[in-house]
This record gives structure tokens, sequence and C-alpha cells, in this order.
């Protein structure tokens, strides 16, 4: 286990600077000592893998030979919001092309990313970019149902692959696409932006160094008010409700927190006030896990409230984000005072370190296991929810 205090550091240094120096700054960083971040944000202890450093972190390297060419599946909220700006501001890797059903969406990505006709595919013609070595790496950005298919579908055709979270609305989804991905000899990482931001990887650190003592508690709840009418809240497309949606950051933070894994669920549903909304999918969830040496873990998600922490109880203190999940405008506290890191581009270095991993062939420290392993929990807490009983989590 690798620790490191430089990066909090240069974090500290990035949050006195002003916007266009922490800008620069960001630049430097993701170059010659982005590494250094990067092992800091993506610690082995922190996802409940025991992969090595080595195998788990992307290490930097000095001169790509060009950047990496990403294509974006799915150009909805999230692809236009967040994962096309962000491949502004990647380093290793860069916006070269889309896949899209909506020939007018095609046109405003072309001008606005100056992205060539050559690299704009639709849904039916999308398996022919395995003949464009413009794409190296294609990230899946559909609903839920959609992510294995798609997923299998670029490996096939030679591709790297990032896929949304969650990974797929089934085991077994996620077992065949590791294994595609393996049989065609390509990476596969899940788009799990938080393991690249300092705040969220600093609790990990805190609690694997026992700063305040041992956690004994964690507190995770994640929601939002959802509007009618969406993807989201149709089972078919979305797997679930806002378990699979926002309360796998809840799964997430709770487990790289206590840098293990759960051993045993227990889950009841909300009540659902809002029928016309909630035909489909559950409204709100709230599940206890059990940690080995008997931490416990209290979690919530609610597609009717919002709500959005992290919190741990140790020992001899406490520490906490809140807000904890957001892209930007998270804020840490601890018993001892507020925290200060300074804010980075989460999918810009999450992009740029699978980009790494793909020029150095190594692991993603965020890889399919950790999907898969994802969706085995968010089932047993629809099957404890269901059932009412403890379900045992010894299959991760
Ligand atoms: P969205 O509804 O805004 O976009 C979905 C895209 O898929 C649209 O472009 C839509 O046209 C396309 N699409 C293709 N077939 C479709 C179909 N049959 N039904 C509906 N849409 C279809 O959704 P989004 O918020 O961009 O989410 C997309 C994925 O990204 C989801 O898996 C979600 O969980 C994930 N996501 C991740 C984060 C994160 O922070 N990592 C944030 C938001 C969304």
């Amino acid at each position: 286990m690798v620790f490191t205090f430089l990066p909090v550091l240069i974090l500290c240094f990035m949050n006195f600077a002003g916007n266009s120096t922490r800008r620069k700054f960001i630049q430097t960083i993701s170059g010659s000592i982005g590494s250094s971040l990067l092992a800091f944000s993506t610690p082995a202890f922190s996802n409940g893998f025991a992969f090595s450093p080595t195998e788990g972190t992307a290490g930097d390297i000095q001169e790509p030979a060009r950047k990496l060419g990403i294509a974006l599946v799915g150009l909805g909220k999230y692809s236009e919001g967040q994962l096309a700006p962000a491949l502004q501001e990647t380093q290793r890797c860069t916006l070269a092309g889309i896949v899209t059903g909506s020939p007018d969406k095609a046109e405003k990505w072309k001008s606005k990313y100056n992205i060539p006709d050559k690299n704009v595919y639709n849904y039916q013609n999308f398996d022919s970019i395995k003949d464009n070595p413009d794409i190296d790496i294609i990230y899946i950005v559909l609903p839920n149902s959609m992510h294995a298919e798609y997923t299998i579908r670029a490996a096939k055709a030679g591709k790297h692959v990032i896929c949304e979270k969650p990974m797929a609305i089934s085991v077994k989804e996620c077992e065949d696409m590791i294994k595609a991905c393996k049989d065609a000899n390509r990476l596969l990482s899940i788009g799990y932006r938080l393991h690249f931001e300092p705040y969220n990887m600093s609790l990990a650190e805190m609690s694997a160094r026992k700063t305040y003592g041992s956690v004994k508690v964690i507190t995770a709840r994640d929601g939002m008010d959802i509007e009618p009418n969406v993807w989201r809240l149709n089972k078919k497309l979305a797997g679930g409700g806002p378990l699979m949606d926002v309360g796998i950051y809840c799964v997430q933070g709770a487990i790289y927190t206590m840098g293990v894994n759960p051993v045993a669920v227990t889950a009841k549903e909300g009540p659902k006030t809002d029928m016309k909304r909630f035909k489909e999918v559950e409204q709100s969830l709230s599940w206890q896990f059990e940690f080995p040496g008997g931490a416990i873990a209290n979690c919530e998600t609610s597609y009717a409230e919002e709500m959005n922490l992290l919190r741990a109880d140790a020992d001899r203190g406490w520490f906490q984000l809140d807000p904890a999940y957001g892209y930007t405008g998270i804020k840490g506290e601890t018993s001892q005072g507020k925290m200060d890191l300074a804010e980075v581009n989460q999918q810009a270095l999450q992009m740029d370190d699978f980009a790494n991993c793909v020029l150095q062939k190594k692991k993603s420290k965020v890889p399919g296991e950790m999907g898969l392993r994802d969706v085995k929990i968010l089932t047993a807490i629809y099957e404890a929810a269901r059932t009412g009983k403890k379900v045992q989590l010894t299959n991760l």
C-alpha cells in the first residue's frame, strides 16, 4: 500500500491559486506529475480490489505518440454537458468520433467539435467503426439496458471500452461484457469518476490511515427529485430506479471509504407517494451493509428527495462530504475542521487515466470487474428489499 503526501500538497497549493493559475497547473500536473495525483486519487485500498498499485494505477508516460481517439456513443446530457467539455481538457485523449441516432445532433457536434464525417456513426453502421484507426476507445453513454450490447459490439470491433455506470442491468450481462473484452484483448473500464476526485479519495485515505481510529459507521445518501417521463423511470431501460442510478454512488462510497467489500446486506423499499412517476421502479430505498469486523453502512437513495452525503464516524472523530458526489462543489469537513482541497475535472482525469492504461497496457483501477461487483451488490440489495431477509454477499 503506497501513501503519498505530495498530491495533497499539490492540491492545497491549487486551492490558493487563482483560476487561470489553477487551470494551467491542472494541465501541468496531468502531464509530468499527473501520475502522482492519479496514484493519490486511486489508492489500491480504495476500491475493495487487491490490485497492486502498478496493476491498478496508470503511471505517467512522457510523450505519447498521439492522443488516443475517443468516440462517444449516445449524445445525451452526460455526453453533452460533461464528457465532451472534459475531452477539451484531456492530455492523453481527444474527442475523435460520435455515435448517434439523431442526424441533427450529428451536424451540431460535427461543427462544434470539428469531427470529420468519416468519424460519425449511427447505431446501424456502428460496427464498421472497426475499420477506423482514429478511434481507439469507445465510451458507452446510453441508457443502462443498452450498455451490454454496445460494449460487446465495441470490443468485437477491436476497441477499448469505457462504459457508464451502472455497468449493466444484470450480473450475466456484466460477465458477458468482461468476457467479450477479454476475448478481444481490449481493456474495459467503468465511468466511476469519483475515484479521480480528491475529496472522495481523501475519505478513503483517512479511513485506511486510521486518522480518527477505525471507522465504525458510514452514512451514505444520494437522491434527486426526478422529472417525469424519462427512461430512468422505465424498468426495461434503466433496470431499476434510484438505486441503479444514484444509489450506486452510496455503494461505491461506502466501499472505498471502508476499503473492503461488505459481507451482508438488509434493505427496505420506501413507500410510493407518486404512482405516476414510480409505476415501474422504486421511489426510494434504504439499506444497511455489514462489513468484516462489524462496521456498518447506512445507505439511502431516492428519486423524490434531494440528498447528497458521505460520512464516516470513527473511534476518535468523524469526516464527511456534504455534498459528496457532484461534478463540482464537493465540500469536506472533519471533526477537526473544514477540508481544503482543490476542485479537479473528474471526467478529464478519469479519461486520461484510462488512456494511460491503454498506452501502457495496464488494467484500469475502475475495471469491469468492479462494475460487476457493484451490479452483484445492487442485485442483492433488491433481493433483500423484496424478501425482507438479510442477504450474504459471499459471491463478490
Ligand atoms: P440521457 O437521457 O441524457 O441520454 C441518453 C442518450 O441515449 C440520448 O442521447 C438518447 O438519444 C440515447 N438513446 C439511444 N437509444 C435510446 C433509447 N432507446 N431510449 C432513450 N435514449 C436512447 O441520459 P444520460 O444522463 O446522458 O445517461 C446516459 C448514461 O450515462 C446512463 O447510463 C447514466 O447512468 C450515465 N451517467 C453517468 C453519470 C456519471 O456521473 N458518471 C452522469 C450522468 C449519466
